[in-house]
């Protein structure tokens, strides 16, 4: 099994949960991890530090004092910002999994989590929001261009958001076209080595399949 990426202090990670308690055990895990951190305690205050710190990742509670999470993820989305958001949400929370990852979020752990399981699913976020291949290069698949360099999406030549797991779904799909994959052989396409620590079920590919679908065919 590949080494996980080692982290950088340059990874900083904007946490943002109201509840001193996680919020402390959060810090705790990813700075022993190697990881910078801030905090913010509510969701205004949330969408001002990613402006101000451009944070890798922003671990992002959902249930929030005022602006909640959701509603921050939705403001970022809104105004052009797609720095990785992974959410924080509470158990059997399906309605909020699901449309955290309508709204862009890339991953999100269910309390409470371990820190084994939190710290890679920061590195995993981490690692597929990178460049692919650092040479720019272009991958075509009729109207659709896969910027690799910069990790953007164009439909006819308009450039379309997408979030970095959603990326690596549809540059996985585009490069092996007429074949057919099982939801583990994506899980591992997109999650790479790290999928078996990171399963979040093969319902969340099922989730993110159908917002590239939905995504690539909004445009036409
Ligand atoms: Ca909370």
């Amino acid at each position: 099994m590949a080494q996980p990426p080692t982290p950088d202090r340059r990874h900083l990670v904007l946490v943002v949960e109201d509840e001193p308690a996680i919020a402390d055990l959060v810090v705790l895990h990813l700075q022993h991890a190697g990881f910078a951190t801030h905090v913010e305690r509510d969701g205004a205050a949330a969408v001002e530090a990613v402006a101000r710190h451009t944070p890798a990742v922003v671990i992002l509670d959902i249930g929030l004092p005022g602006q909640d999470g959701i509603e921050v993820c939705r403001a970022l989305r809104s105004a052009g910002d797609w720095t990785p958001v992974l959410f924080l949400t509470a158990r059997d929370d399906h309605v909020d999994r699901v449309v955290g990852l309508e709204l862009g979020a890339d991953d999100y752990i269910t309390k409470p989590f371990s820190p084994r399981e939190l710290v890679a699913r920061v590195q995993a976020v981490l690692r597929r929001s990178r460049p692919l291949h650092p040479d720019a290069e272009l991958l075509r698949s009729g109207a659709v261009e896969c910027d690799l360099a910069g990790r953007r999406v164009l439909v006819d030549g308009a450039e379309v958001p997408f979030t970095a797991t959603e990326f690596d779904l549809l540059t996985h799909l585009i490069t092996t076209p007429g074949r057919v994959f099982t939801r583990p052989q994506l899980l591992q396409a997109a999650w790479g080595e790290d999928a078996l620590l990171t399963l979040a079920g093969e319902r969340t590919v099922d989730v993110h399949v159908a917002q590239v679908r939905a995504k690539l065919a909004l445009t036409r």
